[in-house]
This record gives C-alpha cells, structure tokens and sequence, in this order.
C-alpha cells in the first residue's frame, strides 16, 4: 500500500486529503493554491474588462472615423514619400 504525500511539501497525508485534480495536498497547501486561484479569477475579471472597454472604444473610434476620398489618400501618401 503506497502512502499518499502532499505534493508540495511531501508530507504524509491521511484518507481522504484534498486534491484539484490528480495532485494530492495538505490542507496548508490546498488553502494557498485556492486562494492563488482566486487571485486568477479576479484579474481574468480585469483583463474581461479591459477588453470589453477597448471594443466599446475601438467601435465608437470606428463609428466617427474619417473617410477619405481618393485625392485626400494620394495627397497624404505623396507628402509622406
Ligand atoms: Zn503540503
């Protein structure tokens, strides 16, 4: 019968330890990686938000951008060579 150890610490671990997964922790190293875990979850929260407001600012940009006529485009792109 093989002994089931912490896979952080290697401690010895008795039935019915935590686990995430296939790994096996004690109860020390179980509440720190849920709590990293939950430090994730709120910056993939940010991260969702920051790219919601970058596509509400890239539609409204896009919504007011400035058409250029043909003459307009090849006087720019003259002045720029
Ligand atoms: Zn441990």
């Amino acid at each position: 019968m093989s002994v089931s150890v912490c896979c952080v610490c290697q401690r010895p671990l008795e039935e019915g330890a935590r686990s995430i997964g296939r790994r096996l922790y004690c109860d020390e190293h179980h509440a720190k990686v849920t709590r990293e875990r939950d430090h994730l979850w709120q910056s993939g929260w940010v991260l969702v938000a920051a790219l919601v407001g970058k596509a509400c600012v890239a539609g409204s940009v896009k919504n007011n951008s400035i058409e250029f006529t043909g003459d307009e485009t090849h006087d720019i792109l003259t002045r720029a060579l």
